[in-house]
């Protein structure tokens, strides 16, 4: 059975204090027991709450060591609170939605606090799509397509891969592009997607070495125009995230940092069909409990474009 709360009522029944919230946190970080951190060793003194003792290495600890809540300031709850939120709107939430709701005084604190969950949302060593796949590539920021070898000024590229299930969309994945050159988007298929796997794209020469890579390849759109004339299921994703990005960010969202809302929304379109919220505020906290620290420094400046 896993372990979360299926609504607000229980949600603020389980975490009304710092120690319950730590409880939690011991729970989905240790199932087996407490481990030290630093040299994994598992006979652990018990100090004065919320910290232990590794009798092996002397090193010492809190359960929040070395996750997404390592040196934080404000209370796990308000973390909580953050997080259950989050994962409570359908559409997520945006930086000033989380100020207001959790009475933040600085707008820069939801930022960087919303920017550390999207991070937990990419789980480490995800599994890569498979069966039949649509892979074609769409620009954010702009109306007008561009040619795609070039890249298009104020523009950014980003590969779409969506899962076909019967007439319906599985699971995607997206990632910017600099451009769609065959290195780049080779690159990304072998990161997204299984080898074997059958993939569906239009005519683009960068797509032509799919089959030496191992893949099956069928080029269902003669075309190579980008823009307007996208695969059917890569073209609904991508006017939902569009839509997502205009309405819950305002558009609001610069390139170096839009991958972050990239995998936000992968989360949230992976997991649209999860039938409990309860389960999507599990998923996330299991794996901000199992990320390391994000500095400051690095959300600032996004991620570099590989
Ligand atoms: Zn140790």
């Amino acid at each position: 059975m896993a372990d979360y709360p299926r609504t607000a009522v229980e949600f603020h029944d389980w975490f009304a204090t710092e120690a319950a919230c730590r409880d939690y946190l011991v729970r989905l970080r240790w199932p087996e027991g407490v481990g030290c951190p630093d040299c994994g060793g598992s006979e652990i003194w018990f100090m004065k709450a919320p910290f232990y003792r590794c009798s092996q290495c002397g090193y010492d600890f809190t359960v929040t060591a070395g996750t997404l809540f390592a040196d934080t300031h404000k209370p796990l709850r308000l973390w909580f609170e953050a997080i259950w939120d989050v994962t409570n709107q359908k559409l997520g939430a945006s930086a000033l939605g989380v100020q207001r709701v959790l009475g933040l005084g600085s707008y820069r604190t939801a930022w960087n606090w919303l920017h550390k969950l999207r991070r937990a949302m990419v789980r480490p060593g995800r599994d890569r799509l498979a069966g039949i796949v649509e892979v074609d590539e769409t620009f954010i920021g702009g109306p007008q397509p561009g040619k795609r070898g070039r890249g298009a000024a104020g523009k950014t590229l980003v590969l779409i891969a969506a899962q076909v299930q019967s007439h319906k969309i599985g699971r995607i994945r997206l990632a910017r592009i600099a451009n769609a050159s065959a290195a780049n988007l080779e690159r990304v298929v072998r990161q997204a997607i299984e080898p074997q796997t059958c993939i569906q794209t239009d005519g683009w020469v960068g797509y032509s070495g799919m089959t030496a890579l191992g893949y099956k390849h069928e080029v269902i759109r003669p075309t190579a125009e980008l823009g307007e004339n996208l695969l059917p299921r890569v073209n609904r994703v991508a006017s939902l995230l569009k839509r997502w990005l205009l309405g819950t960010h305002q558009g609001a969202v610069g390139p170096n940092h839009l991958d972050y809302y990239l995998d936000e929304f992968t989360f949230r379109f992976n997991r649209r069909t999860s039938r409990s919220r309860g389960l999507l505020f599990y998923r996330l906290m299991q794996q901000a409990v199992a990320l390391q620290p994000i500095l400051g420094k690095a959300l600032v400046g996004g991620r570099p474009l590989k």
